[in-house]
């Protein structure tokens, strides 16, 4: 780390971004404060390409107020849920204001769309926000909204569930969560006796969870039906702006990942058994080390977490260092786990102000460190792209956005030394290189579940256990289940995505590819893998996924083609590590 100390001098200052139409003194708490401002927008009149430009520029600078208001209730509710004034605060944006910004942004886009000056605006410019406009105006049912508001509270009814969901161990309630460290203890008779319960807690649900996911489907049938699409999966598609590929991609993608990423999943796992001396490997037995050493505690305070991020980040690249150093001086990171707060880590972005947030539960364990460089990608990506006037193409496409984070995760793994010894650094590089051939084959099945699940939207319950089932039988390693089928043929009721994100899931696998050909150059060039990860980030979303790709030196594809050199690199790095 002597090169990240000598480059601490370089430092950074964001430009500001005053704003050039709404006032200095206006807020945005109340849909009495926000709905004059797109009634004026509505309004104006707009005689030439020039006056429609302003205009985009004034409707993006009051979209990022109204997001910010939004967002820093989120975030501060998130930083204390035990805050009933905190709570509020955010219901009240969910409730009063965002259901009433859709049928008005719904107005404002037709009138962009039906500008006739729009023919005057420069088309290579304004291609990908006019296809995204078109796609959500073709889209938009005002009918729908009473629907999604309905998924939106079965939403809500999923996190409920799962939330209450806690089992007693040891004398403790605890919530699955809390069991997890339990099974990273090397006593194996202890970790089955804490798996199993959880196991058993779940499946008390497991009626209420199917029920649930019966009663959402056929709304999204609805849904997709009023948009006049034959199937939800084609609205899904078009929803979630898959202009680059479709169902048949993303099958040669489960294929693919069949063929060449499952072998290499079920070998690791293989080498696992083996190490850990045992006949069969159980479902508690894969978070284990295999080598019955103690996990990895990479720091006790988040100061220490925050400092050696700095230095990491500094290494791969100074001014990404100083960003980040930037973003601890002012307020922009909140990382301790403390009791009321919100589970998980995100980072979202304050979008008048053009800044960064990430939050986190940090620990003290290896995933930490994991998730805030990879949360630090994120951040680098809002902060790469913050110039671009559009509004719009300050947010990217999320197969790219999890580019610019995945791929950090990779770019900072070399660099632990201010959190471990080598030995343990090569333990967080291999379950690092490990978690990303096991995830793939995960995303398969979850992926390929939801393309059977609409597919055949009248299916029983029975059926979609053994659809799921035979999905785990394709894609899954060499665990031992006997005893616990049940467990098994109910597991996608842990899986968030399927429930409250339908067929958002793909997103990851493709990003990773794209993160690990960034990877695949820096283990040669790292000054060019570096250079070309900042150059596509500064992009934001002004270009299609193919070209974001492509900037960052990599191929917009997911074929068996494309993954077997990956898989190849990924089976030479292992090979150089110890187990
Ligand atoms: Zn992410």
């Amino acid at each position: 780390m002597a090169q990240a100390a000598a480059d601490a001098s370089v430092t950074y200052e964001p430009a500001t971004f005053p704003y050039r139409w709404l006032l200095d003194e206006a807020t945005f708490k109340t849909w009495e404060e926000v709905e004059p401002w797109y009634r004026s927008l509505l309004a104006r009149n707009i005689d030439s390409p020039a006056d429609l430009e302003s205009w985009l520029n004034d409707l993006g600078e009051l979209n990022g107020a109204v997001s910010q208001e939004g967002v820093e209730r989120y975030v501060a509710m998130t930083c204390q849920t035990d805050d009933p004034e905190r709570e509020a605060k955010h219901l009240a944006f969910v409730r009063d204001i965002e259901p009433k910004l859709k049928p008005i942004q719904d107005q404002i886009r037709g009138k962009y769309l039906d500008s006739p000056h729009r023919q005057g605006l420069p088309a290579e410019r304004y291609r990908v926000f006019d296809r995204a406009q078109e796609n959500r105006r073709a889209l938009y049912r005002e009918a729908n909204i009473a629907r999604e508001t309905e998924l939106a509270e079965l939403d809500q009814q999923y996190q409920k569930i799962v939330g209450a969901m806690t089992v007693h161990f040891q004398g403790v309630e605890r919530t699955p969560s809390q069991m997890a460290p339990f099974l990273e203890e090397t006593d194996r008779a202890l970790r089955q006796s804490a798996w199993e319960p959880v196991a058993a807690r779940r499946l008390v649900d497991r009626d209420a969870l199917d029920e649930l996911f019966d009663r959402m489907i056929t709304l999204r049938q609805a849904i997709a039906h009023e948009a006049g699409f034959p199937s939800f999966t084609e609205y899904a598609y078009r929803l979630r702006e898959r202009f680059d590929y479709g169902v048949a991609e993303a099958t040669a993608f489960q294929d693919a990942i069949a063929k060449v990423v499952v072998p290499l999943a079920r070998q690791i796992q293989e080498d696992r058994r083996a190490a850990l001396g045992v006949d069969a490997l159980r479902p508690w037995d894969l978070a284990v080390d295999p080598l019955g050493r103690a996990p990895l505690r990479p720091f006790a305070e988040v100061d220490k977490l925050a400092a050696g991020s700095e230095a990491i980040f500094r290494d791969v690249d100074p001014d990404l260092g100083a960003q980040f150093a930037y973003m601890r001086q002012n307020g922009l990171l909140d990382l301790a786990n403390r009791k009321g707060k919100a589970p998980g880590g995100y980072q979202t972005t304050l979008e008048a102000d053009r800044l960064p947030f990430i939050f986190m539960n940090a620990v003290g364990v290896d995933g930490d460190v994991r998730t805030m460089l990879h949360e630090g990608g994120h951040a680098f990506h809002a902060l790469a792209s913050r110039g671009e006037p559009l509004s719009a193409y300050r947010d990217s496409p999320i197969e790219f956005c999890e580019v610019a984070s995945m791929a950090m995760e990779l770019l900072g793994a070399r660099n632990l030394s201010l959190f471990y010894t080598d030995a343990d650094a090569d333990r967080s590089y291999r379950q690092l290189l490990e978690g990303i051939v096991t995830i793939l084959p995960w995303i398969a099945t979850v992926d390929a579940f939801q393309h059977w699940v609409y597919k055949y939207p009248a299916h029983s319950r029975a059926e979609r256990r053994d659809a799921w089932t035979a999905l785990l039988d394709r894609f899954g390693g060499n665990v031992d289940w006997s005893g616990h089928e049940d467990a098994r043929a109910s597991g996608w009721h842990r899986q968030l995505h399927i429930f409250l994100y339908p067929f958002y899931y793909i997103e990851y696998g493709i990003a990773q590819l794209g993160a690990l050909q960034v990877w695949l150059t820096s283990l040669t060039d790292k000054a060019e893998a570096v250079n070309r990860y900042r150059q596509a980030l500064s992009i934001g979303g002004a270009r299609p996924l193919p070209e974001l790709f492509e900037a960052a030196g990599a191929k917009f594809a997911f074929d068996e083609a494309s993954l077997q050199p990956l898989m190849d690199a990924i089976g030479r790095e292992l090979a150089k590590l110890p187990l």
